[in-house]
């Protein structure tokens, strides 16, 4: 049985006082859901104001990238030990606006996924295809391509530490979800490359998450599908209520 995650990613967006009245309207929402591991990725600055805000509770919390060096000279950056120090469970790594915005590479997704897991973090591990790689029917080639890049290298201990997040591009921030199909057919198309890269019975533990606009009004038909383990929320995290009815989708 594979645990659903619901995990919300703040993206650019609440300063300490507005992460402060969430979590405060979240947890009553969520703290009796105890099927459904919660997880929510403030930037940076927020971090410690959420870890105080969620603690007792049933929330996890997740940092949205880090740098794959623990320490050194390196300037405005992050390292994995340092989330695990300001209270991070889980971290993002190689979301699309990474990969558009700041160069981010399957070679960097790759390093920074080892680093964060030889911290002790779960990584969010994202990977998905442009809207031009679907028209011309790529979307297997590239989604393959990302999966074997980035898990280039882990053993298989390592895997226990990975959820990979299937974020189609051209859904994220766009209104347009992947139908429940279309979904499907991607995770489990990425649930047999796991399979072939590890082993079938890592491949069935293995969680995918489902993101690109996901909302109270589809995430349950998206989670009925049989690959898909949950979801990674961008816009619609950034409501109480509208996260937690994500997170309550059973209810
Ligand atoms: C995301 O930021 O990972 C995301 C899926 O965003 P949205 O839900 O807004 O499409």
């Amino acid at each position: 049985m594979r645990t659903p995650i619901i995990a919300g990613n703040w993206k650019l967006f609440k300063k300490c006082c507005d992460a402060q009245d969430f979590v405060a309207k979240l947890i009553p929402l969520v703290q009796k859901t105890s099927d459904v591991e919660i997880v929510i990725a403030p930037v940076f600055t927020v971090l410690s104001t959420v870890k105080q805000a969620i603690a007792g509770s049933n929330i996890k919390l997740s940092a949205q990238d880090c740098f794959w060096e623990e320490e050194g000279a390196f300037t405005g950056e992050i390292s994995p030990g340092m989330l695990v120090d300001a209270g991070c469970s889980h971290v993002i790594i190689g979301h699309s606006e990474r990969r558009q915005y700041f160069g981010e590479t399957d070679e960097t997704v790759n390093r920074k996924i080892k680093a964060a897991i030889a911290a002790g973090l779960t990584v969010l591990f994202c990977i998905g295809e442009t809207l031009a790689e679907r028209e011309t029917d790529k979307t297997f080639e590239v989604l393959r391509t990302q999966v074997e890049n980035g898990l280039a290298g882990l053993a298989r201990d390592d895997l226990a530490k990975v959820v990979i997040a299937y974020e189609p591009v051209w859904a994220i921030g766009t209104g347009k979800t992947a139908t429940d199909e279309q979904a499907q057919v991607a995770h489990a198309f990425i649930r047999k490359v796991v399979g072939e890269l590890f082993t079938v019975q890592l491949a069935e533990a293995i969680r995918i998450l489902y993101g690109g606009s996901v909302k109270p009004e589809n995430v349950r038909g998206l989670m009925n599908q049989p690959d898909i383990d949950g979801a990674l929320v961008g816009g619609a995290s950034l409501k109480a209520d509208s996260f937690g009815a994500i997170v309550n989708y059973k209810a």
